[in-house]
């Protein structure tokens, strides 16, 4: 290509806009800045959003997830399965309990668990399934659970804001859930994360341990009637508050979530039609009655049919000014889980393949219409047509 490009395409970018400025003036002008007001009303909103009873939130959606398996008493001895390709802070979870992630293969078509898989994985020390709804589109959760029987799903959302699987939100599918607010999901407040569950005894461990194990919160303490003496301690808690700044620009980025997704379809759509004469790149698709929230567009470069090898095509878009990732990593291959299970890349052999070959396209809600020509031109004159 000879063309030189000014333009420069994202990967993602935090949509954010004036309102979410503004909303934390109420913070610094009432002094309130750690987990609050603010807190309290994203919660209550997320929750209802997700038509979770409960809304608990976290500094971020590893520590929500932390919280869930030492809420549910994972710890040294248990295994609790985890599929191969996904971010690494879903294995990690697990090591924080002191307890073993066993990595399954996924499906190389959705890049989820493969549940044949993963039934292959349990063992009688299986405490849990963690079913990560990756890129925003949901687990195959009917067959996952047919495998897991009596053992308890926990979701990995960080993706799954506003997705539904069967026309019903994520959320509740499982024991608890974990979402993310990190800047590359679709709403965000720098860093942040958030538990729904339908589990009155979890929700209220999980609310305590997030706060150093207290029996009351700071807020209840403070507008209680002694707000001089300390609470109680009975469990092993955690600080993993999310502050009240955070809280007020969640709200903001809440009310915007809907508009966000049915904007990301949008996109993904035209991605898909424009770009289906490319025999060697794989769009993604939802089944019927799945919402995909499109947290990333994560294609499969063909390797056998690709005009050029992936990461000549991602350092040609590069070129462009057209930012891509491979979709994620493959667990199993990353040093530390290499060395310390001594995994080898053969053992789950799709999330190796997916972590090759599986390329992002920019997808978000701060690109334009002509952006998304743009890299649909690109991707049509590298592969020479
Ligand atoms: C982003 C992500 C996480 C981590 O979320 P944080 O809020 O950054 O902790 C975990 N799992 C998956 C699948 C993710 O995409």
């Amino acid at each position: 290509m000879t063309t030189t490009r000014t333009r420069t395409i994202h990967i993602a970018q935090p949509c954010m806009g004036d309102e979410e400025w503004q909303a934390t003036r109420e913070c610094f002008q009432t002094g309130w800045l750690t987990q609050g007001p603010k807190v309290a009303a994203l919660e209550k909103a997320f929750a209802q959003r997700h038509e979770a009873k409960h809304g608990i939130a976290t500094s971020n959606c590893t520590t929500g997830l932390h919280l869930i398996l030492a809420a549910m008493g994972i710890g040294p001895g248990d295994e609790v399965i985890v599929p191969s390709f996904t971010w690494i802070a879903t294995a990690n979870a697990v090591l924080y309990c002191g307890a073993t992630p066993v990595l399954a293969d996924i499906d190389p078509l959705t890049f989820n668990i493969d549940p044949a898989a993963a039934a292959k994985k349990i063992t009688p020390r299986t405490k849990a399934i963690i079913a990560v709804h990756l890129f925003g589109l949901a687990t195959d959760i009917d067959a996952l659970r047919e495998v897991a029987g009596e053992i308890p799903l926990v979701e990995d959302a960080a993706c799954g804001a506003g997705a539904a699987y069967k026309g019903k939100p994520l959320g509740t599918f499982g024991a608890a859930a974990s979402f993310s607010f990190h800047p590359r999901k679709s709403i965000t407040m720098g860093e942040g994360g958030m538990i729904t569950t339908n589990d009155d005894a979890l929700a209220e461990k999980i609310n305590k341990m997030r706060n150093h194990g207290a029996e009351i919160s700071e807020e209840q303490r403070h507008h209680g009637p002694a707000p001089y003496l300390l609470p109680e301690f009975n469990i092993l808690g955690y600080n993993y508050r999310m502050t009240d700044l955070q809280g007020a620009v969640g709200l903001v980025q809440m009310g915007k979530l809907d508009r966000f997704i049915d904007e990301r379809n949008q996109r993904a759509d035209y991605y898909r039609r424009e770009l289906a004469e490319l025999s060697w790149l794989r769009c993604p698709t939802a089944p019927e009655g799945c919402r995909h929230a499109y947290q990333s567009f994560v294609t499969w470069v063909d390797p056998t049919t690709a005009p050029l090898p992936r990461n000549e095509i991602m350092a040609r878009l590069k070129d462009a000014g057209i930012a891509t990732r491979p979709g994620t990593h493959a667990v199993h291959m990353l040093g530390l889980y290499r060395t310390r299970f001594g995994y080898k890349p053969e053992d789950c052999s799709n999330a190796r393949d997916a972590d090759q070959y599986s390329m992002a396209i920019p997808l978000h809600n701060k690109m334009t219409a002509d952006d998304y020509a743009y890299v649909v031109d690109t991707i049509k004159t590298i592969a020479g047509h």
